[in-house]
This record gives structure tokens, sequence and C-alpha cells, in this order.
């Protein structure tokens, strides 16, 4: 990049937003949407290849470009609701400020992606982390009343606007891929009267078992989650539940779960509760790859069995009831290709949410048969970036 060039970056977003890196790519924290608008609609005149990051706890490691787009800087956070029971915040704020902030509003955002707690806002839609409240609150884009995004050519679209109310639908869990998420307005809950976690070892089968008989008996559980021996740091797998809600919620599910599974469920003090649920990951950033899996509840002791005889035990979770395996481990590109080959006739999407860019690049964050479905990833292409300025191995088999 010519000194021109970053003399004109630096017209856009601020002399102090850029920085040349040691490896000679450049990177930029444009301070606003609009910022983030002018450097897009200079990096597709130019053609350079942008690649875009939050808090960078995550990817492995950086895809090539010539420009790395931060958002650290669009990390405001609405001091009051922007309209009753909706918050508005910049992509790049920490969640966990998210949180606390919330917190002192008398509200809540029922958002538990694994991770650190200074993963961005904008990074957790991106790359379409939910977590296991999935169950009792929905998916992401149930979370999401509004998303502001800026495409490969430099537009500024709203989720509000007639020509683009599909544009949550379509942008979450791209991966960086179709966009740059700007600003989301998030919901807010109320703040639930308790939370209170019950866990119980034994053998996988039993738990899954036990885990189904609470989804039939209609609990009113908000998360439902076996983990294997690994990532429950216990010499057993683990099925955990958790209520959050009213107070007499708590007490019909300790009432309920004495007869599931043949007892032997015990309440989790508070700090042993925090770390399960925000500590679970916490081995698998030490690990190369992750994957996430989106399976039927009847077909999950099958999908388990298949992922572990192709990649080892890893590090596993799983939430019997809404459908969603996730696997840490190692594996290269040919045991994720087999594995993604073995699922996709029984219609079960793999996304390849982490692993080293050479495998990345070659098997992809989701091959044809992609979680959500939506339409062709060819014609997005079109639509979000023409000229394919932002770079994300989405379907894989790229070049190095
Ligand atoms: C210990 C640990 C365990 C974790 N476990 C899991 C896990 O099991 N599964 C999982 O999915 N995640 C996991 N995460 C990651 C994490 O919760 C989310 O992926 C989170 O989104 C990462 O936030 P970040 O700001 O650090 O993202 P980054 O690492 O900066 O970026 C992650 C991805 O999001 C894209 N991106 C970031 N911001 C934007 C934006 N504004 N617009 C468009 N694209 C964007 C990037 O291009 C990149 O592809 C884990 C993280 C840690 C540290």
């Amino acid at each position: 990049m010519t000194d021109t060039m970053l003399d004109q970056l630096r017209r856009i977003a601020g002399a102090e937003a850029v920085r040349r890196e040691p490896g000679g790519s450049v990177r930029v924290a444009p301070p606003s949407t609009a910022a983030v608008a002018g450097v897009m609609g200079m990096a597709h005149d130019t053609g350079w290849r942008v690649t875009v990051e939050g808090a960078a706890t995550w990817r492995a490691e950086a895809a090539p470009a010539d420009l790395i787009l931060s958002t650290r800087a669009l990390d405001d956070v609405d001091a009051t609701p922007v309209e009753p029971g909706v918050i508005r915040v910049g992509a790049g704020a920490p969640l966990e400020r998210v949180r606390r902030h919330t917190l002192d509003l008398g509200g809540w955002i029922p958002l538990d992606p694994p991770g650190r707690p200074d993963r961005t806002v904008g990074a957790v839609l991106s790359t379409g982390t939910d977590g296991p409240l999935r169950l009792g609150v929905g998916g992401l884009a149930d979370q999401v009343h509004r998303l502001t995004v800026v495409t490969g050519e430099g537009r500024v679209l709203q989720s509000d606007e007639p020509a683009h109310a599909d544009l949550v639908r379509l942008q979450l869990g791209t991966f960086g891929g179709l966009g740059v998420i700007c600003e989301a307005a998030l919901h807010l809950h109320e703040l639930p009267r308790t939370d209170t976690t019950w866990v119980r070892g034994g053998s996988r089968d039993r738990l899954t078992a036990a885990a189904r008989e609470i989804a039939e008996r209609h609990l009113p559980v908000m998360a439902v989650e076996l983990f294997s021996p690994a990532l429950a740091l216990e010499g057993e797998w683990l099925l955990a539940v958790r209520v959050l809600g009213p107070r007499d919620a708590a007490a019909i599910v300790a009432d309920r779960l004495a007869a599931i599974g043949g007892g032997g469920w015990f309440e989790l003090p508070p700090e042993r509760r925090i770390l399960l649920w925000n500590g679970a990951a916490r081995g698998v950033t030490s690990v190369p790859v992750t994957l996430r899996l989106g399976v039927l509840a009847e077909s999950l002791d099958e999908t388990i069995d298949t992922v572990l005889a192709r990649l080892g035990e890893g590090m596993l979770s799983a939430s019997p009831a809404s459908g969603r395996l996730r696997w840490s481990g190692v594996a290269d590109a040919t045991a994720l290709r087999e594995l993604r080959g073995e699922l996709a006739p029984r219609e079960i999407p793999l996304t390849l949410e982490r692993a080293p860019w050479r495998v990345l690049r070659a098997v992809g964050h989701f091959g044809a048969y992609r979680e959500g479905a939506g339409p062709p990833l060819e014609g997005l292409r079109e639509r979000f970036d023409p000229r394919g300025v932002l770079v994300a191995a989405l379907e894989g088999g790229m070049e190095p």
C-alpha cells in the first residue's frame, strides 16, 4: 500500500485509527459506521482484500489480506434504551460490558456464547455463536431487533429498510465474509429472579435419555447441556440443567428432577455454576479446531457416535433438546471433509467455527449444505460484496 493510499485512509478514518503492521498489512479501526463505509468503498475501488476483526480472541490466525478492519472503535453502548425494550450497541462493544450495562438498567440480554468476556457483539453475531440458552430464548436472530451492516462496496444497509428485511437472517453466521456488522439493536429481557443449575454425572446414554425426559415433561428450563468429561473437567459425562426466571420455576424443576434419570441431581453453588456455564470453553482455544452441528434431538446419540468415531473424543458439548452439538479438538482437513460428507445426506450441517487458515481455506466454514440454508452463496456475494473484497473461507476450496 502506497503512502498516498495510507494518507487517504487516514483522511477517512482519522490518523490514530490507521497503523501499519509488521507483516506489511495495514490495520484500521474506523470510529463510526460512516468511516467503515468510506474504508470499504476505498477497498472496493482499489481492489484491496479486507478481513474483519473484533477482539481477535477467537480466530486462530487472520486471513491473508491487505487491510485488517478492526471494530474496536465501534464500542459505544447507548446509555438508555433507544425504544422501550431495545438497546443499541456498537459491534465492537465487549459482551461483558453490554451485560453489565443492561444489568444497571434492570434488564438482561440472553446471549451466552462460549468465550472470553471481551468477545465483541459483532463477532458473536457474525460467527452465529449462540450458547445453551438457545433452548429457552431462541437463536441469535431472535435477540436482534435491528442490524446495521456495511457491504463490500461500502453501502450502509439497515434491516428495518423494506429492501433489506432479510438482512439479519442472511448476515448472521457469515464470519465477516458478506459484510461488516457495525451496530445492533438488541431486545432487552426482564432480569430473571433466579439462576439455578443442577447437574448429574453418569454414562452418556443415561444422560441423553434423562435430557429427553426433561424435554418430554416440558420442564420450565432455559438450558439443558451435556458436557464430555474433558470439557466438564470431571471423570464422567455431565448433564447440566439451568433455570432462569421466577423463583417458583426453580422449586418446580427441583421437585420434578428428582424423578428423572434415577435421581442423583445436585444444585451447583454459585461459583461452580458460573465456572460451568462461562468457563466450559476454557480449554477450547488450546486446540486448533472447533465445529458445530445442527442435529435433530432424536438422532443426537447416533451423531455423537459418528463424531467421536471420526474425530476422537476431544471436548464435546451438546444441547439435546435444541439440537446443537459442538466439538473441539485436533483434526485435519481430510477428516473434517469426510465427516461433513457423511453428515450431509443425513441433513446435518457442519459449520467449522475455528481452524488454522490452511484448514479453513480448504474445508470452509460451511460447505454446500449450510445451516439455516438461505439463497446460494454466489447470489449473496453478488448482492453484498460483488468484487470479493472481504476475505473469509465460507465454502472452502480456496487457493492458498
Ligand atoms: C476460550 C474461548 C472459547 C470459545 N469457544 C467458542 C466456541 O466453542 N464456538 C464459537 O463459535 N466460538 C467460541 N469462542 C469465540 C467467541 O465466543 C465468538 O466467536 C466471538 O464472536 C469471538 O469474538 P471476537 O470479538 O474475539 O472475534 P474475532 O476473533 O475478532 O473474530 C471472529 C470472527 O468474526 C468476524 N467478525 C468479527 N467482528 C465482525 C463484525 N463486526 N462484522 C463481521 N464480521 C466480524 C471475524 O472476521 C472472524 O471471522 C470462544 C472464544 C474463546 C476465547
